[in-house]
């Protein structure tokens, strides 16, 4: 049903808004509706055996049954591809499906992967300890090391895997050295954008093959919503949307409407969550109770510079160690905060704040978590759209409390 009369279906010319709000969708829709309709249906009918026979032979395009694809899903693939500026795009039902996905319909016994080490830790579990059990051999070495990343490439390697920026840690990958790399042995190399988001970063105009999100964060945006996307060119992504239809990781008609909705303001949120978490980074960074901020738009961190030339802004997560601070007396900041919320997850609306050491890191002995960085005084805070002179506010009496 893609309507080619729609200016904005692959208008890389326009306005990062104006694609968020208008790319993929056909100008007249179902009952003539401004909105994409939510096509709940398991299944889709045919009127004829000839027209059976037409979807086979690829003449109609169309959808079959709901494993393989949907109408509201097409909509929202076609709008993230235009917001990545890639071809194709895979909705998948979280961002860790879109992750086993790629790596399953990719890697086969005997293959190699590389990793950085800041790479969010269900990915490396997925690759290390799963995939393991199939003989898939990982290679995990320090977050932005690509000598090392280099060093560890073999014949066998079939893809190069970061995160940009990581996750608490705030590294941003030099992605055009990641994906020269990549091209110089003939590997394929995939980045989680998740933190970054297309409006602060386009990994795959730098040359990456992939970049994959996990919706759930900030393009759902309201904390509502489990998703995940996977970008690239139509042909390398045909087998990993096979594989899906093999699997059934869709996301379903229901949270796909709720991401298109939110997608609609996706500017707007991206551009305060950028300005607050600049705001309280630079608050944190002047507070005295402070050791250390992990913010790359902070002259202070390791990649200020790299971030500066290849980022639009940095989004809302900010991570900080607090001066001579106790696992107790970390969790007593935490507990002092009024607005955000505790929890995992980060990019929605509301502000959420988590102590790694208890939350995401849980399981991790005292020994594994230093080796990852993880301290006992780290805080996480997910800024979300609040004003942030009433975020700065709150941690200043969580500080001084
Ligand atoms: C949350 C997250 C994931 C996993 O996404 P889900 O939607 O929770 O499955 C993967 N990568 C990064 C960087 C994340 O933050």
């Amino acid at each position: 049903m893609s309507d080619s009369s729609n200016p904005w279906s692959n208008g890389s010319t326009t306005g990062f808004s104006t694609r968020a709000i208008h790319a993929g969708e056909d100008r007249l829709k179902p009952g003539f509706a401004m909105t994409d309709p939510i096509f709940c249906a398991a299944t889709f009918t045919f009127a004829n055996t000839q027209a059976v026979i037409d979807f086979v032979e690829q003449k109609q395009p169309r959808e079959e049954y709901a494993r393989y694809g949907n109408p509201t899903e097409k909509v929202l693939e076609r709008k993230l591809a235009a917001l990545d500026g890639g071809e194709s795009a895979i909705v998948f039902g979280s961002g860790m499906a879109a992750v086993a996905a790629v790596l399953l319909a990719k890697l086969q016994s005997g293959d190699e992967v590389v990793l950085f080490d800041e790479c969010y830790h269900r990915t490396r579990e997925l690759s290390a300890k799963h995939l393991g059990k199939f003989g898939v051999v990982t290679h995990q070495i320090p977050a932005c090391d690509y000598e090392a990343m280099e060093a560890a490439i073999t014949p066998r390697t079939k893809l190069l895997i970061s995160e940009s920026p990581t996750n608490p840690h705030l590294s941003v990958v030099d992605i055009e050295r990641f994906a020269a790399i990549g091209r110089r042995h003939g590997v394929e190399t995939l980045i989680d954008a998740t933190l970054a988001t297309p409006y602060n970063v386009r990994p795959l105009e730098f040359g990456v093959d992939y970049v994959l999100h996990s919706c759930t964060k900030y393009l759902g945006g309201h904390n509502d919503l489990l998703a995940g996307v996977v970008i690239g060119s139509t042909e390398k992504l045909e087998p990993i949307r096979k594989l899906r239809g093999v699997l059934g990781m869709v996301c379903g008609p229901l949270n796909e409407y709720l991401l298109l909705r939110g997608l609609k303001t996706f500017e707007l949120r991206m551009q305060r969550h950028n300005e607050n978490g600049q705001a309280v980074a630079e608050f944190l960074a002047s507070h005295p109770r402070i050791e250390k901020v992990y913010y790359p738009g902070l002259p202070s961190h390791r990649d200020f510079e790299v971030a500066r030339r290849t980022m639009r802004g940095f989004g809302g997560l900010v991570t900080f160690l607090v001066k001579d601070a106790s696992d107790e007396q970390t969790g007593r900041i935490v507990d002092a905060l009024r607005i955000p919320r505790i929890g995992p997850s980060l990019g929605g609306a509301e502000s959420l704040v988590e102590q790694p050491c208890h939350m995401s890191y849980h399981d991790f002995t005292p020994e594994q978590r230093r080796a990852v960085g993880i301290a006992d005084n780290m805080i996480r805070l997910s800024c979300g759209l609040e004003n942030a002179e009433d975020l700065i506010a709150d941690l200043k009496q969580a500080l001084d409390h």
